[in-house]
């Protein structure tokens, strides 16, 4: 998870407004064992199974699905034209079929045109118990044929008795359990206790939360109106706007939340100033810099600066994908840093990172004079020594490390910058440690990470920073070749291997390692080992082996090996992840392809391509796979961009999944989708903003109800925006 500090400061004056609990809404925030019908054990079993708690937690239980009863269609023709459809007839009498766990529960329906089976794999006692045959239903699901027979499995069914004729248009349907069916509360049920709730609803308990002026610019319906909608819509546009409505109002909320956020922390962070662009700075760019820097480092870099000497602590994310160049931006910040006469930190998750950062430091700024060390686990006895002192009489401008660098013999002169690489490894408690290292002020915060996130995503979670984004490849770089293979070619990848070795290159070849699946999958690396060992015999070839269970000293020595070119295959799991450069390995073989999420099919890839030569992304698969992850490998396959890809992610998995969302609020979104909803996120955070700018303190009348509503909700459940 990508973790940085953010806070939310305790103080709370002018000139921003800062929400304060607000008052309990009468009904709405009653406990719903008060209301008809939901006795004590419904409502326990609503809470524990939903989360149910509340009145207003059951209006905000939206239905997932409508069925459109103005579409009911007549089962010859769905018969013809098998179809998810709702079709509506007589049930007959229940039967079983088939033994053992074929058993099966059948019935009939039948309407004018014809009869259209019904079938159910599980759960046959409920629906026998529930269901009365003779009686007349609708019935929703999918048709499908099996054996030249049309059969409708699992419908979903509803009686249609006491439905007034009015009522046959959209019913909700309602997301629910097992154990809240057999007590009644299937999506009926919850109906009917929402259907129940509705009309007792005044403006007063649900009172309108956006401006008017906004409402009318967007046309969105007002609050309580989208509830009752969202709910029982009298027609498409209806819901249609009122799910506008009620998506927008929660984005809204959440983006004046982290803007919020932001202005305080910009207000109650004091930070050092580092107004002096100096010497070394100029040096380094006109003397020293060996290659022109990218538009987008440019841009970059002046985002930093201007953070730098605004007054307030800095605290940025720069995303960039792998080899972007974020280690250069990196050090003109440190530049920036020597020039007001302040020291700087770079912290990696491994020693082998740190070294390579220290190594390439070292050489841009050579002959500078400017003094840099290194410090991790293994440096060790005078030098360790020296370095503290060093460090503490302010001697070293620069200090490279690992974790080392966090702990408490480590004491800066004046450390003004602070800057972790691939962060999503360091823990809250690592990252205090490191704002304690510097006072008055905590250092100014740069977090580098190669995870590309999507926009939507970026402004939901990192609303309250600022993001710094490298959205362009240094020129001249040889897009990888990624293919997909499949086993008949195992053959061919051996040849490949040794053409590409014989050339002088060196090889991945990584296996997945699932928790769940290690001690299979680990036989399955040693099988794959033995196979290599056989086709590739010393002393002619050296294989290198890295995986998770190894003590981290073996990991260091092989990687090290592999390093200096003693190996010319590294075989691995996904140890090898995160940033390790080795300019001289030109083929990635992921075996198992399918298995790997998108994300880490990505960073892998981006362990190779970092030299000169044409680099090759090979996707090994035996073919069997889910949709899915055919669609993660052809997306592989299809583009290099982060971005896209990181995109195509989000889409394939949700936002709940993806790395750095865990904690975060998008999991708690109610309605909002942001795969789908990026032009209603873009419109709310624009629209908060544009408030925030015209009323920081929200004291235009007007805006109200955007406070109280604020108050309320942090009442309820606290600041979200409270990630790390
Ligand atoms: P990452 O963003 O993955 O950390 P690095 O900073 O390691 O990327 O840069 C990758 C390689 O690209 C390095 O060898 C670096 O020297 C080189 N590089 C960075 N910026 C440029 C540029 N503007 N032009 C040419 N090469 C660059
Ligand atoms: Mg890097």
């Amino acid at each position: 998870m990508v973790e940085i500090h953010r806070l939310r400061p305790s103080s709370c004056g002018e000139p921003y407004f800062c929400p304060k609990p607000g008052p309990l809404s009468p009904f709405l925030d009653e406990p719903i064992s008060q209301l008809p019908g939901l006795g004590g054990v419904k409502a326990a079993l609503l809470r524990s199974e939903l989360g149910i708690g509340r009145v207003r937690d059951l209006l905000e239980h939206y239905p997932y699905r409508y069925i459109d009863k103005t579409l009911i269609r007549s089962i010859r023709e769905v018969l013809t034209h098998p179809d998810t459809a709702l079709v509506q007839g007589v049930l007959s009498p229940f039967q079983y079929q088939g033994a053992g766990h074929k058993k099966r529960l059948i019935a009939y329906l039948r309407d004018d045109t014809a009869t259209l089976e019904l079938v159910w794999f599980k759960g046959g006692k409920i629906i026998e118990s529930v269901l009365q045959p003779g009686q007349t239903y609708t019935a929703y699901g999918k048709v499908q044929r099996f054996r030249g027979k049309a059969t409708m499995v699992h419908p979903e069914m509803e009686s249609l008795q006491g439905d007034s004729p009015r009522d046959l248009t959209f019913d909700p349907v309602y997301s629910t359990t097992e154990g809240l069916s057999k007590k009644g509360l299937d999506t009926k049920g919850i109906r009917k206790i929402i259907r129940q709730i509705i009309p007792r609803l005044t403006p007063s308990m649900v009172p309108e939360n956006i401006p008017d002026d906004i409402l009318q610019n967007l046309r969105l319906p007002g609050r309580l109106e989208a509830l009752k909608q969202i709910h029982f819509p009298v027609s498409q546009p209806a819901l249609e706007a009122a799910r506008n409505r009620l998506k927008f109002e929660e984005l809204f909320f959440i983006q004046l939340d982290l803007l919020l956020s932001k202005m305080h922390r910009q207000r109650d962070l004091v930070g050092y100033v580092f107004d002096a662009v100096g010497e070394q700075v100029n040096r380094f760019y006109s003397d020293f810099l060996p290659f022109s820097l990218t538009e987008a480092q440019k841009r970059v870099i002046r985002e930093i600066r201007r953070d730098l000497g605004a007054g307030s602590q800095m605290n940025r994310l720069l995303q960039g994908d792998v080899g972007s160049g974020k280690t250069v931006v990196a050090l003109m910040a440190m530049l920036i840093a020597l020039d007001n006469g302040y020291q700087s930190c770079l912290v990696a998750p491994t020693e082998i990172l740190a070294q390579q950062h220290f190594q390439s430091l070292k050489d841009l700024i050579r002959g500078m004079g400017i003094r840099i060390g290194l410090l991790t686990g293994s440096v060790t006895g005078q030098t360790r020594k020296l370095t503290l002192q060093y460090l503490a009489d302010g001697t070293l401008h620069f200090l490279i490390g690992t974790h080392a660098v966090l702990e408490e013999p480590v004491q800066f002169q004046r450390l003004g910058l602070a800057i972790t690489d691939e962060q999503h490894r360091f823990g809250v408690a690592q990252r205090a440690a490191l704002w304690k290292k510097s006072h008055p002020h905590p250092p100014h915060v740069l977090v580098m990470t190669a995870t590309p996130i999507p926009r939507t995503l970026a402004l939901t979670i990192y609303g309250d920073l600022d993001v710094s984004i490298i959205d362009e490849l240094p020129p001249g770089r040889k897009p990888i070749t990624t293919e997909l293979w499949y086993e008949n070619k195992r053959l061919r990848l051996i040849g490949f291997m040794k053409e590409q070795i014989a050339l002088g290159r060196q090889v991945y070849v990584v296996y997945p390692l699932i928790e769940e699946s290690a001690t299979l999958d680990l036989l399955n690396l040693e099988e794959g080992l033995a196979a290599l060992q056989r086709e590739f015999p010393r002393p002619d070839y050296q294989i290198s082996v890295v995986h998770g269970r190894m003590p981290s000293a073996d990991k260091e020595m092989e990687m090290q090996r592999f390093l200096r070119k003693e190996t010319q295959i590294m075989v691995a799991t996904t140890v090898i992840e995160v940033g390790v450069n080795v300019p001289n390995a030109s083929v990635m073989v992921i075996e198992n392809a399918e298995r790997f999420g998108l994300s880490q099919l990505h960073q892998l890839r981006g362990r190779v391509g970092r030299g000169a030569d044409q680099s090759y992304c090979i996707l090994m698969t035996n073919g069997k796979m889910s949709n899915e992850a055919r669609v993660r490998l052809t997306t592989m396959c299809r583009t290099n961009n982060g971005f896209e890809i990181a995109d195509v992610d989000l889409k394939l998995r949700g936002p709940g999944d993806m790395e750095g969302t865990r904690q975060s609020g998008v999991q708690g979104l109610k309605i909002a989708d942001l795969r789908e909803d990026g032009r209603i996120l873009t419109t709310a955070r624009t629209m908060a903003a544009v408030l925030l700018d015209k009323d920081p303190q929200l004291n235009d009348p007007a805006h109200q109800r955007v406070r109280r509503h604020l108050q309320a909700t942090n009442r309820q459940q606290g600041s979200w925006s409270r990630i790390s």
